[in-house]
């Protein structure tokens, strides 16, 4: 609750007195969190309609109606780029609405590193192709299993590499790389894009935060969910970017 103090002077300035304001905002708790609910119930409901118009491009693409011209497979690339930008607003809306009303459901298990990046890799394979880059995997192969909720750490690799590819120039290098630290395990996506200002670096994973100027296609949500996946299992995310060379985003998780 607000409490606004406010001294009130007569002519002379004597103090005479304070007034004490207390307003009451249960009621705009229970909008705001009305606002949440509703965000999340339509993202649920919009995800399966998504999900069957990307099931029927999937039965055009296989030419179950015939062969397509080159101007009929455009159309439908372009219908199918369009749907997977709506799935993962609809994810990312989801998500938050999970990270506003404090309900991010964990679900720890073993899992294994190498899983959830092929995960992340095969989910913007297309994108990355259509801009013709190469996405190269560096990491050792034996390495132990994590407990963490693979589902969750895949989300927030596959933003990070979601994010490197429209980030780069066309035919760059992205590296996704894992490596051991003492007890902690780290992931990072390494891009040569057009990096990130210093003075923005601090501010890129607040809600809705997108750099001035930059493509501003998306909903400035993916870096803060990550921030609060990654540290609602007890890791650390952060970045190292240098404007003109490209950035490396990277979050740390304990064994
Ligand atoms: P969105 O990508 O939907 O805008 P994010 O939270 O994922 O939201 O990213 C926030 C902002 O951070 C982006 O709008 C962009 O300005 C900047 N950004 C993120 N990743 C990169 C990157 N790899 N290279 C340059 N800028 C980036």
């Amino acid at each position: 609750i607000p409490i606004n103090i406010v001294p009130t002077g007569e002519k002379d300035e004597q103090f005479i007195g304070s007034v004490i304001l207390l307003r009451n905002i249960t009621p705009f708790r229970e909008l705001d969190l009305a606002k949440t609910n509703f965000i999340a119930t339509v993202s649920h409901e919009l995800k399966t309609p998504i999900a069957s118009i990307k099931m029927g491009l999937q039965l055009l693409h296989n030419e179950t109606t015939g062969k397509l011209n080159q101007e009929q497979e455009n159309l439908l690339q372009s219908i199918g780029e369009d749907s997977d930008r709506l799935l993962r607003i609809t994810g990312e809306l989801l998500n938050m609405s999970q990270v506003e009303t404090g309900n991010i459901q964990l679900n720890i298990r073993q899992c294994n590193a190498h899983e959830m990046i092929s995960y992340a890799v095969d989910a913007t394979h297309i994108a990355a192709e259509s801009k013709h880059l190469h996405v190269r995997i560096d990491m050792q192969e034996h390495l132990p299993l994590i407990k963490a909720d693979p589902e969750k750490v895949a989300w927030v690799l596959t933003n990070f590499l979601s994010n490197a590819i429209r980030y780069s120039p066309e035919q760059g290098d992205i590296i996704v790389g894992i490596t051991l630290k003492k007890e902690k395990i780290c992931f990072s996506v390494q891009d040569h894009g057009k990096g990130i200002d210093n003075r923005y670096q601090q501010r890129i994973f607040e809600r809705y935060f997108q750099v001035p100027g930059s493509n501003r296609t998306g909903t400035g949500l993916g870096l803060a969910i990550s921030k609060e996946f990654i540290e609602a299992q007890g890791g650390e995310i952060g970045l190292e970017s240098k404007p003109g060379m490209g950035s490396t985003f990277y979050f740390y998780l304990p064994l």
